[in-house]
């Protein structure tokens, strides 16, 4: 298995900083806002209430009936607490779900680029991942033909994010409607729809391909409060599911990790129960940021952009630069020209291979104005030379 590439990026650039080094860090996707004083003050409140036990296994009670009231809200869809599975990070959840879906040698279709974590996660289960190549003139998306050309007997699993990291490209609901098309023709794979981006859509109201009815029993949601409320360090992510999945996933968890932390899930009780107009000042900086940082990738030559919709990354094609030779060193790769940048302009990055496309890297600008000027500056300063 491969080390988590967006993780060993960030963990190289804090090394680099603790050294000394100016280094800006773009590499993780981690929005750089504080958690909301409401959220907060919920999770202070469930310390001083006591809260310190062992929690039910897939979720409070109380936290699945806030999960299932936000699905009808936000998504219209409706879900039994049976079929709600509330874990440590969605990242635990496509673990649970990879893990007790895939036998050895099932086939997992993953458009490219996806996110870092879900082609390692289904080797681990014994998943074979097969990538569907999608291109920057089609905003990255996958269409129904190049779904159908992909699907095999052996197919088992579909794993896609909308709004998506790293593209920022995000699923209307015609595009998920031609998807499911082909999707319901083939009931046995299972559709992991990753939705933790939800909020952070800059162009209308987010669809999910389970509001589909013919495509609901064949669709597990996946989302959490890592992204919308600041909470990546606080590990809640959590399933709506089929009840057979959800309930092969609770049993999973069990043997594993148990029950999310006590005081995170109270916490997300109250983050959940509110609005998410609460939370749209974080939106509209991004968009705002998100102007920003294509007005000054436009700038400099050879960087190929798509218009992101959603999510807080840019996904620029920097291939223009392979075989230039910079400072002696010649850029062969993604990597290479990632590096580059950490080196010669101390702006951290995470190369596009990790995301199954060897000609972009992946900037992530959940990060202050100030900051992406700064970046862009000193990259168009070291790429002019
Ligand atoms: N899915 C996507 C697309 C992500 O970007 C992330 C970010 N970590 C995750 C899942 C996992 O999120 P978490 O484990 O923090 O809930
Ligand atoms: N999802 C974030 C990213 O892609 C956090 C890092 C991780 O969990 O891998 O950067």
């Amino acid at each position: 298995m491969a080390i988590s590439a967006t993780l060993a990026m960030a963990a190289k650039a804090r090394e680099l900083k603790e050294e000394g080094k100016d280094i800006i860090g773009l590499s993780l996707g981690e929005p750089d806002f504080t958690i909301p004083e409401f959220v907060k003050e919920a999770g202070v409140q469930a310390i001083n209430d006591d809260y310190h036990s062992y929690t039910p296994v897939d979720g409070y009670g109380a936290l699945k009936q806030a999960i299932i009231t936000k699905f009808k809200r936000d998504n219209s869809l409706t879900y039994a607490p049976s079929q709600i599975v509330v874990s440590t990070g969605a990242k635990q959840s496509l673990a649970n779900l990879a893990m007790v879906l895939l036998n050895e040698g099932d086939e997992v279709l993953l458009p490219a680029p996806y996110w870092v974590s879900y082609s390692d996660i289904s080797k681990l289960a014994g998943g074979v991942p097969i990538e569907i190549k999608t291109s920057i003139e089609h905003d990255f998306k996958v269409t129904a033909q190049e779904l159908e050309a992909a699907i095999t007997p052996k197919t088992k699993m579909i794993i896609y994010s909308s709004p998506c990291n790293p593209s920022g490209s995000v699923y209307s609901k015609q595009e998920l409607r031609a998807l499911a098309d082909v999707l319901v023709k083939h009931p046995n794979i299972i559709v992991i729809s990753d939705e933790i981006y939800e909020h952070i859509n800059f162009v209308g109201k987010h669809a999910s391909i389970a509001e589909f009815e013919d495509m609901y029993d064949q669709t597990v949601v996946v989302n959490g409060v890592s992204k919308a409320y600041s909470m990546t360090g606080w590990r809640i992510g959590y399933i709506g599911a089929p009840e057979w999945i959800a309930r092969a996933c609770n049993k999973m968890q069990g043997q594993i990790t148990s029950g999310a932390n006590c005081i995170a899930q109270r916490a997300t009780i109250t983050a959940l129960e509110n609005p998410p107009s609460k939370i749209q000042f974080m939106v509209d900086a991004f968009k705002e940021r998100r102007t920003l940082i294509l007005n000054l990738l436009g700038d400099i030559p050879g960087i190929k952009t798509n218009k992101p919709e959603g999510a807080f990354y840019v996904f620029p094609d920097i291939s223009y630069y392979f075989g230039k030779t910079l400072k002696g060193n010649t850029i062969k790769s993604a990597s290479d020209f990632s590096l580059f940048l950490l080196e010669e302009a101390g702006v951290a990055t995470v190369t596009g291979e990790a995301f199954g496309d060897p000609n972009c890297i992946r900037i992530s600008y959940a990060a202050s104005e100030d900051t992406i000027k700064e970046a862009m500056k000193r990259i168009k300063k070291v790429l002019s030379n």
